[in-house]
Formats: C-alpha cells, structure tokens, sequence
C-alpha cells in the first residue's frame, strides 16, 4: 500500500440511506463514527456553502446528535469542539463530546481523522500543502495529548482520499516552504515529475505523525487519489474554482 502504510480497510459502499461513502475499518472496529462522504452523498456545493446543514444530514446518517465545524484557512491552529456549528477558524478539530460529529470538507486536501482507542476523544486535521507545512497535523496530537492524556502510541490515524503523490504538482516555493518549516528531511517527501515536482502529502503526514509517536501499524493511508477517482470525490485541480466539497467526518460514539 501507498508509503508502506496499510489502508485501514477502507471502502466505498452503499449506505442504509442509498449514499455512497468511504469507511476505515480499523475506526468501526473502535466503534467510532466517522464517514467519507462522495457525490453521491449530501450535495457537494451545500457542503462548501452551507457545511452546518450538510454536517447534520452526515451526523443524522452516523446515529450522532449534532454536528461542528471550521472555517478552514490552511494553518496549523487547533480548536476544541463543544458545541454545534462553526467552532472557528482553524484546520484542526477535536472534541470528547459524546454525539458531537466533527466535519471536515475537502477537494483534494487530505483530510486525517484521529481516535483514542480509549474514547478520550477524537479529531480531525486538515493537511492541506500549507497546513501540512506549518505543522496542523502534529499540532492535533499534541492537543490531544496534553489536554485529554491521550498517548500517540495508542492513537488511531486514517489519511482520507485526497490528490495522491502522483499527481499533486507543486511549484518551487512549496519545497523552500517545506524544507524551512518541516526541516531538511522533507526533501524526501518530494519527487521529479514531468513537469513540475511531486509533493507527497500522504508520506508528509505519515511522516509527522510517526514523529509525534504514533506507530506505523496505526496509520493507515486510504490511498485513494480524488483526482484520479474525480467520478466519486470534487476536485478543485481537477474541476477548479466551482468544485464542491466532500465531508470527512469523526465523532464519539454517543453510549
Ligand atoms: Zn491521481
């Protein structure tokens, strides 16, 4: 699997209400809500401009009472989860909040969603190439770590379909970025493609998250590239501007 890493079991299927979505095997296994929603799912513009309504019609679906989320703007702040709506601004998101759904949205920005398998709490971050750069996702388990006690070893991450190393062509400046702010060894995480370098954001992240204490055994990449499968997932590089969102979603189980 992609970077060594298993894909949790991820997969696509149809849902009791006729959507299509995504789910990690490893999180029903913890018995932790959690959905990848695709176009076929709640409607991918409502997603991007009127995430609180698609956000419940998703908890609705995972048996969980409310929904919150971020005004995602691709740095690395993490917020706590304790009520419905939008938290803030910010990429990261936890919350201990029995019921409480955490929603993330995407067109081609991996998604990472976090479990204590202790049921402590539960997380998402948001690892766009800027968020990824500045830190979001270590930024996450350190919250959840010294406000919950959670410890990285027992933690449970899932990288969502998101634009694969084979496809996500960056500009110079993101390496300068990457290698200023991640430190030199990001230069691996790099690759010469045909036209431009290769970010790979899935091993930037694996990366990050193995350096915060998680294990290689519980990260898990679903390896699914939205630009490569743009039929089940938006894609801002490959449909632009107008492209929808799809959901990543993780809450606590409400028993
Ligand atoms: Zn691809």
């Amino acid at each position: 699997m992609a970077n060594g890493y298993s894909d949790g079991g991820f997969q696509l299927r149809a849902l009791d209400n006729g959507w299509c979505g995504g789910q990690f095997e490893v999180l029903e296994a913890l018995g932790v809500p959690h959905l990848v929603t695709t176009f076929n799912g709640p409607d991918v513009q409502t997603i991007k401009t009127h995430t609180y309504r698609a956000g419940v019609q998703v908890a609705r679906v995972l048996g969980c009472k409310d929904a919150a989320f971020l005004d995602q703007v691709h740095g690395a702040r993490v917020l706590i989860g304790e009520r419905r709506g939008l938290v803030g601004a910010g990429d990261g998101l936890v919350t201990e909040t029995p019921g409480l759904l955490l929603v993330g949205k995407s067109a081609d920005c991996p998604l990472i969603l976090v479990a204590d398998p202790h049921a402590r709490a539960v997380g998402f971050a948001h690892a766009s190439w800027r968020a990824t750069v500045a830190g979001v996702t270590s930024q996450l388990i350190q919250t959840m770590e010294t406000r919950w006690d959670c410890r990285p070893a027992d933690l449970v991450a899932c990288i969502c379909p998101s634009v694969g190393p084979e496809c996500f062509e960056v500009g110079p400046e993101v390496r300068v970025a990457a290698l200023r702010e991640i430190g030199t060894h990001a230069s691996a995480f790099f690759q010469p493609g045909p036209r431009k370098e290769h970010f790979d954001l899935w091993q930037a992240n694996g990366d990050a998250l193995q350096r915060c204490g998680l294990v290689p055994d519980n990260i898990h990449v679903a390896g699914l590239c939205t630009l490569c499968h743009d039929s089940h997932f938006p894609s801002y590089r490959g449909e632009g501007a107008a492209a929808g969102r799809f959901i990543a979603a993780i809450g606590m189980s409400q028993s």
